[in-house]
């Protein structure tokens, strides 16, 4: 039987954990199937990239979501509605696009008090994740060191600030959405802002599955944090289903999937 070959495409990607969430799922359902990191550069070439080497499917990370957006033949009603893909299956030469970030997102953020949430950082996941967070009734405002990327998010209807401009600092929830402490140990934005932004905040997700600066200075003082992985793991799962065309479902998938990353 002929073994279909998934990929995740980034730059970079060699931090990725999703060959070994999708390998290990794989080898438990027997599928024929493998998976594996491309690391792309050039996000243009993306469409081209995906239809020469024969893949059956392939996840998109950073920076290259929207541009994966652009690339596809047909996209599900989310991702039409927010521009950003992160899952596509490819059928008879033709690209199918799928937002899991956001959902995934969505079941990560359940168990946390409150629904005022402020984002720092206006990236691609974060276009998802406040669309998905706001059709759910929280009041999300965007903060980003630059200007550009905060357009798409005033005209949805977001609050928007530079950090610099910040002058409240009540939320509920704080989260990382930007790469900053992703390979290094830099803060998100300024640590003033943090410090003020962490005396009103009853939780911290950073979207990074590890434990960054920004993490450990909200644990240090005693706030409820959640790291990455779950978002991780339920992105995956629910990515997972689309590869498989829903063979294996969200329960099953998600239990193999938490347990691979601890391998
Ligand atoms: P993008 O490249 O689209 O956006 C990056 C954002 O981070 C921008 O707002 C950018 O600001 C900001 N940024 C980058 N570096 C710094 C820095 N040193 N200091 C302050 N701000 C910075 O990335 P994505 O939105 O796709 O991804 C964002 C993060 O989410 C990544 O860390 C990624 O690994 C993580 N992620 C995690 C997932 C999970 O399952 N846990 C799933 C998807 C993403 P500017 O606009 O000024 O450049």
């Amino acid at each position: 039987m002929k073994k279909e070959l998934f990929l995740i495409f980034g730059d970079p990607v060699s931090h990725s954990k999703s060959p070994i969430m999708h390998n290990n799922t794989f080898q438990e359902f027997g599928v024929s199937a493998c998976y594996s990191r491309y690391h792309l550069s050039n996000g243009s070439e993306l469409k081209k990239k995906i239809l020469s080497l024969g893949i059956s499917g392939c996840n998109i990370t950073v920076p290259h979501k929207e541009e994966a957006f652009l690339a596809c033949d047909w996209l599900d009603n989310f991702a039409k509605s927010v521009g950003v893909v992160n899952t596509i299956v490819v059928k008879d030469e033709k690209l199918y696009g799928y937002n899991t970030d956001a959902l995934g997102f969505l079941k990560a953020v359940y168990g946390f008090k409150g629904k005022r949430v402020i984002f720092l950082g206006a990236g691609g996941t974060a276009q998802s994740t406040a669309q998905i967070l706001k059709q759910n009734g929280y009041d999300v405002t965007i903060a980003n060191r630059s200007e550009k990327r905060l357009d798409y998010f005033r005209k949805s209807g977001f609050k928007t600030f530079l950090y610099k401009d910040l002058k409240e600092f009540n939320y509920d929830l704080v989260v990382n959405m930007t790469s900053a402490g992703l390979y290094d140990d830099s803060l998100p934005a300024p640590k003033s802002t943090l410090i003020s932004l962490l005396k009103d905040a009853n939780g911290v997700i950073d979207v990074i599955y590890r434990r960054t600066p920004f993490l450990k200075m909200a644990q240090d003082l005693g706030i409820q944090t959640k790291d990455g992985s779950d978002m991780l793991i339920y992105q995956g799962a629910i990515a997972f289903e689309y590869f498989t065309n829903h063979k294996y479902g969200f329960d099953e998938v998600e239990p193999i999937m938490r347990k691979a990353l601890t391998l």
